[in-house]
């Protein structure tokens, strides 16, 4: 079944990446497994998939013990700067970053386990109070100040776009997130590398694929929907 899901996902991506004229290398699946069993990880594993996201820091944790060493667990929820230790060796890619305080405990983290931690900064793009991330024009200011940390590299931007019943509707969107990773390339900050957009989730990937996304995050088009009665949280 995730298998048969997977397909469908991966079909989805190879036409979005070819009518936008991309490439197929330049755009990555990250399987949202937030509140899903390993053994249903395993599937999508068994299925070639290897980049996996996460939201809470002890699920990441605990399914990076038990699942094998080659996946690479992304951090797309928010992060609390106490539980940034817990993690700094663990995950491949911190998404969510939206304050300079946050970065530097993360700075602060990765020097002592001697790393170099690759993130995103997390925009609030359509601007949604019940959302988090830095606000449009707060990040390049906030870019500058990170990138004078050290063992921290930020590597472009991610956003959580608005719900949505048209994927259309979010088209605007993920255009105004790449526009600002021009912009900011355009800064020529040093230590600042504008390489990866993550955008896009199972109701709007096609979209945020012929917009420039490298990473789409999709869950339940994956996994399935999720249960929450388990972990309201999620
Ligand atoms: C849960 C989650 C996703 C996946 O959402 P789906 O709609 O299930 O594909 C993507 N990004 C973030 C940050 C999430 O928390």
């Amino acid at each position: 079944m995730i298998k048969d899901n997977l397909s469908e996902v991966q079909r989805n991506i190879a036409s979005a990446v070819k009518r936008s004229g991309r490439r197929e290398e330049d755009v990555c699946l990250i399987a949202v497994s937030k509140t899903k069993p390993v053994s249903l990880i395993m599937e999508a594993y068994d299925a070639g998939i290897r980049d996996f996201g996460e939201n809470k820091v002890q699920e990441l944790v605990s399914k990076y013990e038990e699942m094998p060493k080659d996946i690479r667990w992304h951090m797309i929820g928010h992060l609390q700067t106490n539980k940034v230790k817990y993690i700094v060796d663990k995950a491949y890619m911190i998404h969510s970053v939206d304050s300079l305080k946050l970065a530097q405990q993360i700075s602060k983290e990765a020097q002592k386990q001697n790393k170099t931690c690759d993130i995103l900064l997390e925009v609030n793009v359509a601007d949604e109070s019940s959302k988090f991330g830095l606000s449009c024009d707060q990040v390049c200011e906030t870019a500058e100040m990170i990138a004078k940390l050290p063992a921290i590299r930020i590597r472009g931007l991610m956003t959580v776009a608005p719900y949505v019943d048209d994927p259309e509707k979010n088209r605007t969107i993920f255009r105004k997130l790449k526009q600002l990773s021009v912009d900011i390339t355009n800064k020529n900050i040093d230590n600042v590398f504008m390489d990866t957009l993550s955008m896009g989730m199972s109701g709007d990937y096609e979209v945020a694929i012929e917009e420039g996304a490298k990473y789409v995050r999709v869950g339940t088009s994956v996994f399935g929907e999720r249960n929450y009665s388990i972990n309201k949280e999620n």
